[in-house]
């Protein structure tokens, strides 16, 4: 992967005109587990795990690999994606506080199930209609992290 094109890319469509300010600038949209492999902003193929990131300036986007958004940008894309591969290996696991609010801020999951996710995320006892509505989250953070694959994605225009 190339540092410089990411940054480069990222400049481009900032703001600011220097890499420091510039990655400020950036929010996480959304992140996805891509169906087949897509292209990151710095050029490296293939990914799976992207991020959408937006500019909280100019309202801009771009399609960053999970890899460069955490090493770069520094964003805590990472830490959802952590959640969602120890909740796929088992059910009964749970999301962390980045994938809950995540799956909120995306309105996958209403505000009762928030506030429910994080009231009982650490509780090792639960009744059985606490165990059932929390795997019911899982999967639906599961489910909504999926993207089928697109073809006209990254588009690097000159
Ligand atoms: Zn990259």
């Amino acid at each position: 992967m190339s540092e410089y094109r990411l940054t480069s890319e990222i400049i481009k469509k900032s703001v600011a005109k220097n890499w420091d300010e510039a990655k400020l600038e950036w929010a996480l949209r959304e992140v996805y587990e891509a169906d087949g492999p897509e292209t990151c902003l710095c050029g490296h193929y293939p990914i799976i795990e992207l991020c959408v990131l937006e500019n909280k300036k100019n309202g801009g986007s771009a399609t960053v690999g999970n890899f460069c958004v955490k090493k770069f940008i520094g964003l805590p894309s990472d830490k959802i994606f952590e959640a969602v591969k120890r909740v796929r290996k088992d059910g009964t696991k749970s999301l962390n506080a980045e994938a809950i609010d995540h799956a909120y801020q995306r309105g996958w999951i209403n505000q009762w199930e928030k506030e429910f996710y994080f009231q009982n995320m650490r509780k090792r006892k639960l009744s059985a209609r606490q165990k059932e509505k929390k795997t019911q989250i899982n999967e639906k953070m599961l489910r909504n992290m999926r993207r089928p694959q697109t073809s006209a994605r990254t588009t690097v225009s000159h």
